[in-house]
């Protein structure tokens, strides 16, 4: 029965997962966010008010506050993946431009890349769109760009981080791996992927409990060396060794509590990396505009 109940579950549930849910991103952004001087903040709150969506995130965060809007803007290209104004390439005609965004594409491929065991990209940009939206974060002069890329660099920099995110191709990042979750009461079957991406906490998760979580992370996890992309991919891919249950023959693998609490712990220290390396790259992208008078 149990079987029937999950095969079913899963008829209708056709949209890969491709993401840290939002309390991930939310953590991440908060953390960075406190790597940010003062001027930084300044800056990047004034780019961040110049994109149309803006009042969305106001409205979402019940708050006006900058460090607040930061954390929502960070999962703005997941939330536009359900918003009828975008539209997926490939599958769906383009939909209008909108005043202020350079285009209205999902751009799902930018939210992950898929290596074979060699270490050679197979699917997905993830690496290469952090690459080039730091770029257009440093050099551009253009208002509009700049407040699309930023929502972009915070959702990516974290993203890397997903161990899934840096995936096996064949199994599309754990996206067509059933597990069975007996610590889940509300989702006993899910795809692997999915399990990961659930690890940061409900996505409901903001204002001061959001606070208090993302301060009992940074005590629990040293701040990460920075290293470079490359790093960050590369170290997402060895934890992949450690992301797949044991398999169970016929059985659906199933998470142990061993598993469980082995798999929270590398979701949080990725979160605490994810959030002192953003932070740092964007305070050295932001104080070089700052400091060349282009801001
Ligand atoms: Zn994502």
């Amino acid at each position: 029965m149990h079987r029937l109940i999950f095969a079913l579950c899963f008829a209708f549930t056709p949209l890969l997962a491709h993401a840290w849910n939002a309390a991930g991103h939310r953590l991440t952004a908060l953390i960075a966010w406190q790597q940010l001087s003062p001027t930084s903040q300044k800056w990047v709150a004034a780019a961040l008010a110049g994109h149309p969506d803006h009042p969305r995130w106001m409205e979402k965060a019940h708050s006006g506050e900058a460090a607040d809007i930061f954390a929502e803007a960070s999962t703005w290209p997941d939330d536009i993946r359900r918003d009828p104004r975008f539209y997926t390439e490939g599958r769906e005609p383009a939909t209008a431009p909108l005043p202020g965004l350079g285009d209205t594409a999902r751009h799902q491929r930018w939210h992950y890349v898929d290596v074979d065991r060699n270490g050679k990209s197979e699917a997905g940009e993830i690496d290469r769109q952090i690459e080039r939206l730091s770029r257009v974060l440093h050099s551009s002069a253009d208002r509009e760009q700049l407040s699309y890329a930023l929502p972009w660099l915070l959702h990516l920099v974290a993203d890397i981080h997903q161990p899934l995110h840096v995936g096996r191709h064949d199994d599309e990042g754990g996206n067509t791996v059933e597990i069975e979750n007996p610590f889940n009461k509300r989702l006993p079957f899910a795809k692997l992927h999915t399990y990961w991406d659930d690890l940061p906490g409900p996505p409901w998760l903001r204002g001061k409990r959001l606070a208090q979580n993302a301060a009992r992370l940074i005590a629990a996890f040293p701040p990460a060396d920075q290293g470079n992309v490359r790093a960050w991919r590369d170290e997402s891919h060895r934890l992949l060794a450690l992301a797949y249950p044991e398999p169970a023959g016929s059985l659906l693998p199933t998470i142990s509590a061993e598993f469980n609490q082995q798999a929270h712990d590398i979701a949080n220290r990725r979160i605490v990396e994810a959030g002192y390396r953003l932070g740092r790259l964007l305070e050295a992208i932001v104080s070089h505009r700052v400091s060349r008078g282009t801001s």
